[in-house]
């Protein structure tokens, strides 16, 4: 595009078009981003759907990649970030209440994205590609508004540790499934939708979760408990139902603590306060206190731990989903951004540098989608697929690590496209700013991660075949990357014995499986540059620093051309 074809092109400033409640358009500032389609805009993902198996799905994610871009749907996520939820504690009469209220804006993102079975997609459709299709929708839904996306995930993953429980989880499963958003503090007998959230981390401990003081006592011989204790973070506590930790004298054991006990009288789980926190506004998170609540174990007793992993490793996929969705958001703000702002006598989009910057970005979220679509579609193939499961059991810790480790360094470097406007809160920057840290520590912190990526290689010698096999999928194509896989293959045997280099082993891999990706499916332009960049050398620490014998033209122009 050139500076002629601008929509708003720069005008002589004279004193009529100054004034800011003359007709005339302020010169040289950039039209809103709104009225587009996130998902047919994006080719990256528009061709995974198609080549996943999830073409079934590809309406519905266009109507919600509409949705999605219209101002409308946008201003719901400035709203519900102004407009911060409020704890009741207590009525007026002293009885305790524990109700977070939420503005109405915050009740259309839910009501949308349950509407369009975030919650539940792929327990629901049991057909192939359902994971990719739903990893796809919450993308698009990360980009407009990611702070109600945690309890549409904590719902979604719940599902996978309560099916451990058949009994009690044929009792929820219908109101699990609905696609009715019901925000109603009521029984769950009474509503026709449930949401579902977590609680593990207690004051003395998060990630050593085997720490945790909340004690569960039976009731007689049956399967229900009394839970006294507390949790020190408890998001979206309006879910009606949670899935906690609490030790019982088998040990640590998982439990489904409901918000309203199946009398249909209030549970003793009372909110003392909200965390005043870093990260999105528009989602709540509390400090809990249970009081001999009401709770049903799940799974086997004192294996609380591994009945609740597979919950949270449903989630860790949704943070990597997320940290793709942040990314992809900051570089079409970037992107838009310069092709309609001028400096020094062109776009800035033609600017050699700012080419430089975007391309680095670009390529950058192209290998955070390509990589969460792959775990996508291991989590889709696990079950009948002996490979894929092992694939999806390691692979779910690199993706997690590393795009969460990406998405904040990516977007505070699109926020600087942006110049000033950028950091100012009318503008999404902030928000997608404030929000990017906070999936490397949600379901399991950076060091975490990697020492499982560890854990993951020691106990089960599938997931080394399994990254063997996907490496294999893109041999010959490039002497670099072959190279680059050969050394960490060789390094996989002794891996677990280094708790020192987990870090920069996960790195590794997960460059490595990026790389695969970007070769099998990318651009050639988008996939040199990567290669180039990320295994080759030829990058310095910060994004802009790409070589310049790179396509930069190509690669930016698959970003544009869709915007446009
Ligand atoms: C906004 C927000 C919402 C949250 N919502 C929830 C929720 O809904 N439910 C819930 O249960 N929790 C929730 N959490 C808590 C979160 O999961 C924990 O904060 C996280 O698991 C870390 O636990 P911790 O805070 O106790 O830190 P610690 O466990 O004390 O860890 C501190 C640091 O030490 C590192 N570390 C720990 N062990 C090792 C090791 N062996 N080697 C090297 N380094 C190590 C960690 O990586 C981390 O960087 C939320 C947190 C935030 C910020």
């Amino acid at each position: 595009m050139t500076a002629s074809s601008r929509q708003i092109s720069p005008q002589p400033t004279s004193p009529e078009s100054a004034d800011p409640s003359s007709d005339q358009l302020i010169p040289n500032q950039v039209p809103p981003l709104t009225g587009y389609n996130l998902f047919l805009s994006d080719r990256t993902l528009t061709h995974a759907v198609e080549r996943e198996g999830a073409n079934w799905a590809r309406e519905q994610i266009a109507e919600l990649g509409r949705l999605l871009g219209k101002e409308e749907a946008q201003r719901w996520g400035f709203e519900a970030n102004e407009n911060k939820p409020v704890l009741h504690t207590h009525d007026r009469f002293g009885n305790r209440r524990d109700e977070v209220v939420f503005h109405p804006s915050w009740h259309n993102l839910m009501r949308t994205s349950v509407a369009n079975r975030l919650h539940c997609l792929p327990w629901e459709a049991r057909r192939p590609g359902a994971h990719v299709a739903r990893a796809t929708l919450m993308m698009l839904t990360a980009q407009n508004e990611a702070g109600h996306t945690c309890p549409i995930s904590m719902t979604f993953s719940a599902v996978a540790s309560l099916r451990e429980e058949p009994e009690l989880f044929a009792e929820w499963e219908r109101r699990i499934l609905s696609s009715v958003y019901d925000p109603r503090f009521a029984a769950a007998q009474e509503k026709s939708g449930v949401l579902l959230g977590m609680g593990m981390t207690e004051k003395q401990g998060g990630s050593d979760v085997r720490a945790n003081t909340t004690r569960a006592e039976r009731i007689g011989s049956s399967r229900e408990y009394l839970i006294t204790g507390h949790k020190w973070f408890v998001s979206a506590p309006m879910c009606d139902a949670f899935l906690v930790l609490a030790q019982e004298p088998q040990g640590l054991s998982c439990f489904f603590l409901p918000r309203w006990t199946p009398t249909g009288k209030r549970n003793a789980f009372h909110i003392q306060r909200l965390k005043d926190k870093m990260g999105n506004r528009s989602n709540a998170s509390s400090e809990v206190e249970f009081e001999r609540a009401w709770a049903h174990v799940v799974g086997e007793e004192g294996r609380g731990i591994q009945t609740i992993i597979e919950m949270v490793n449903h989630t860790r996929l949704d943070c990597a989903i997320a940290g793709a969705g942040l990314m992809r958001q900051a570089l079409v703000q970037a992107v838009h951004h310069a092709r309609h702002r001028e400096a020094f006598g062109k776009l800035l989009i033609d600017q050699p540098l700012m080419r430089n910057v975007l391309a680095d970005l670009a390529i950058e979220s192209e290998a955070a989608t390509l990589l969460m679509v792959r775990l996508a579609h291991a989590f889709d193939h696990r079950e009948a697929n002996e490979r894929e499961r092992a694939f999806c059991r390691i692979a779910t810790a690199i993706a997690k690590y590393w795009l969460c480790k990406r998405t904040p360094v990516h977007v505070s470097e699109a926020l600087e496209c942006l110049g000033g406007n950028g950091y100012v809160e009318e503008s999404i920057m902030p928000r997608l700013y404030r929000e990017a840290p906070l999936y490397s520590i949600w379901e399991g912190s950076g060091n975490v991660i990697c020492l499982d990526v560890l854990r993951a290689l020691t106990k089960d010698p599938a997931t080394v075949e399994a990254l063997l096999a996907e490496f294999k999928s893109a041999a010959g194509a490039d002497e670099r990357l072959d190279g680059y896989v050969q050394r960490i293959a060789g390094r996989l045997a002794t891996a677990a014995s280094d708790k020192y280099a987990a870090r920069d082993l996960t790195e590794k891999l997960a460059l490595a499986l990026q790389a695969c990706l970007m070769v099998r499916y990318s651009t050639p332009a988008m996939a040199e540059a990567f290669i180039s960049s990320r295994l080759a050398g030829q990058h310095g620490q910060a994004f802009g620093t790409l070589p310049d014998d790179m396509d930069v033209k190509e690669i930016l122009n698959s970003v544009v051309e869709p915007l446009a």
